[in-house]
């Protein structure tokens, strides 16, 4: 049986949803019926830092279906980065997930020239 979720628009009216199987959110009402979107579940890199512990690169499936474009209307994936959320799709976040991949290869190596200059008593 599929999932509906019953959501009030800015205008006044209401709309039934069709919920797709992924989709996780709690859809916030009174939005304009082309600013509804579904989301699922977030993931994130969680990282601890002297500061405490921070998510980066939080990542959900995203879709607008009533976007007024039709190719705002198919599944994304959203990340967050550089301060805002960027959308993309499965060849953008393969490019993405190669890119991090050679990212972490480099954070590897600069690790590595940190334990050897602090071996040597460098400051
Ligand atoms: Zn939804």
């Amino acid at each position: 049986m599929n999932r509906v979720a019953n959501v009030h628009l800015a205008n006044g009216g209401t709309i039934e949803l069709p919920e797709p199987a992924w989709c996780t959110s709690q859809h916030e009402q009174g939005l304009d019926r082309t600013d509804l979107f579904h989301e699922g579940p977030e993931m994130a890199l969680v990282v601890d830092t002297v500061r405490g512990r921070v998510r980066v690169l939080e990542a959900a499936l995203t879709q607008y279906p009533f976007a007024s474009t039709d190719a705002g209307r198919v599944p994304v994936v959203t990340v967050a980065l550089d301060g805002g959320y960027a959308s993309f799709d499965p060849l953008g976040l393969r490019a993405l997930s190669l890119g991090l991949a050679r990212h972490a290869e480099r954070l590897q190596q600069l690790a590595y020239e940190l334990e050897r200059l602090r071996a040597e008593g460098s400051r």
